[in-house]
C-alpha cells in the first residue's frame, strides 16, 4: 500500500502518522518526493482500512498495490487447490487437472425423479449429483423445494449411486441437517450473506460459492476470503452469469471470469451454464466454452422430464443430451490436458 501525504506535511508529522500504521508486522518506508512525502507499507495490509486513512487530514491519496484478499490470492499460494471429497470407491475431485462435473435437477421433486436422474448422470460420467431441497425463489408462490424431505431423498440417491451430493444451504439454522451433504452450495443470492459465510468458515465442509448476480470478481474473492479467514479452504468458485442490459439469455455468462479468477486465485473455478443462459439448447456450447477457457468443471441442470419440472425445466438438459455433452467435454478436457474422473 502506498500513502501520499499532502503537500507541506513535514517529516516529523509523517513519522508520527506512520507510528499508527506499524502494527501486525507492517513496516513503513519513507520517500521524499519533489512536493510531498510518500509512505510505502510493506507486509500484510489486508486488515489496513484504506478508506479510514483517506479521511486523515494529512493524507492526500491511498493506493492499494496488493489485492485485499490474501488467503484466496494465488500470489501467496502459487499451486492450484484441488477440492476432494469421499466418493464410492475413492475420491471425487475438482481442480488440479480433474474436471468436476456436477449434474442433476434444479430441485429434488420425488424419490423416483432424483434416483432416476442420479443413475442417468452417473452413467453419463458425472462425478457429483446436484439437487436443491431448499430453493431461493424470486416469488414466494413458486415451488420452494421439498425442504428436509428433499434432503433425505437426495441422500437416498447418494446411497443408491455412490455419487457425492451438492445442495444449497440458505440459512445457517439448517447446517445440522447437512451433515451428510458433501459440498454445500452458497447460492448467488447469498454470496454476501456474511453471517452464513462466517459460520461455513468454521465448518470443514467444502463450499461451492456462486458469484452474486451483480458482484465483481473482487467481491466474489472477498466472500471466499470470509470462508478462508474462518479456517475453511475447501472452496470452489462458480461463475453463473451476471446481470446486464440484454435479456436474450437469463443472465450474461462472463466467460472471462474464468481466466481472471484462475489468475488471481488458486481456488478451483467452475461454470454454471444452466443458470447463466436459462436455455437448454445453449448449455452445451457454454459448457464447452467453460472448459476451453480453463474452468475446473461445470454444474449442469439435468431433468428426466424437463417439460414437467417444478423448477427451471427450460434450462434443463435431458439425460440423453447430457450424455452427448459429456462425450464432447471429454474431448475438450483432453485438449486442455485435463481429465474427467
Ligand atoms: C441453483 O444452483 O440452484 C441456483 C439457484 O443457482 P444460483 O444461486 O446461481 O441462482
Ligand atoms: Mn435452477
Amino acid at each position: 500500500m502506498i500513502i501520499a501525504m499532502k503537500e507541506g506535511v513535514s517529516r516529523g508529522e509523517a513519522e508520527q502518522f506512520a507510528e499508527t500504521l506499524k502494527k501486525d508486522g507492517i513496516a513503513v518506508h519513507f520517500s521524499q518526493g519533489a512536493n510531498r512525502i510518500v509512505l510505502g507499507l510493506v507486509g500484510d495490509t489486508s486488515a489496513v482500512n484504506g478508506e479510514n486513512l483517506m479521511a486523515h487530514h494529512l493524507v492526500e491519496k491511498v493506493i492499494r498495490v496488493q489485492e485485499p484478499y490474501k488467503r484466496a490470492n494465488r500470489l501467496f499460494h502459487p499451486a492450484g487447490t484441488t477440492v476432494e471429497v469421499l466418493a464410492a470407491g475413492g475420491t471425487a475431485k475438482i481442480g488440479g487437472g480433474t474436471l468436476g462435473i456436477i449434474a442433476g435437477p434444479c430441485s429434488v421433486e420425488s424419490r423416483e425423479q432424483i434416483v432416476d436422474i442420479a443413475r442417468a448422470v452417473k452413467k453419463a460420467g458425472a462425478s457429483f449429483l446436484r439437487g436443491g431441497a431448499f430453493k431461493p425463489r424470486t416469488s414466494p408462490y413458486s415451488f420452494q423445494g421439498l425442504g428436509c424431505g428433499g434432503l433425505d431423498l437426495l441422500l437416498e440417491a447418494k446411497k443408491e449411486t455412490g455419487l457425492p451430493v451438492v445442495t444449497e444451504l440458505m440459512g445457517i439454522h439448517h447446517l445440522e441437517l447437512f451433515a451428510d451433504v458433501d459440498i454445500i452450495q452458497v447460492g448467488a443470492r447469498n454470496m454476501q450473506n456474511f453471517t452464513l459465510l462466517r459460520e461455513l468458515g468454521r465448518s470443514k465442509k467444502p463450499v461451492l460459492l456462486k458469484r452474486g448476480l451483480a458482484s465483481t470478481l473482487t467481491e466474489l474473492l472477498m466472500a471466499a476470503e470470509y470462508l478462508m479467514a474462518g479456517g475453511n479452504s475447501r472452496i470452489i468458485l462458480c461463475e453463473r452469469g451476471i446481470r446486464s442490459f440484454d435479456n436474450y439469455t437469463r443472465n450474461v455468462l462472463d466467460i472471462s471470469a474464468v481466466p481472471a479468477l484462475k489468475k488471481q486465485s488458486h481456488l478451483p473455478v467452475i461454470v454454471d451454464p444452466s443458470h447463466a443462459t436459462g436455455l437448454s439448447w445453449m448449455v452445451p456450447a457454454m459448457a464447452k466454452a467453460a472448459v476451453a477457457a480453463g474452468a475446473d468443471g461445470v454444474i449442469v441442470e439435468v431433468h428426466n422430464n424437463p417439460e414437467a419440472a417444478l423448477c427451471d425445466g427450460e434450462q434443463s438438459l435431458t439425460p440423453a443430451a447430457f450424455s452427448l455433452l459429456m462425450d464432447s467435454l471429454r474431448k475438450y478436457a483432453d485438449i486442455e490436458g485435463k481429465h474427467i474422473s
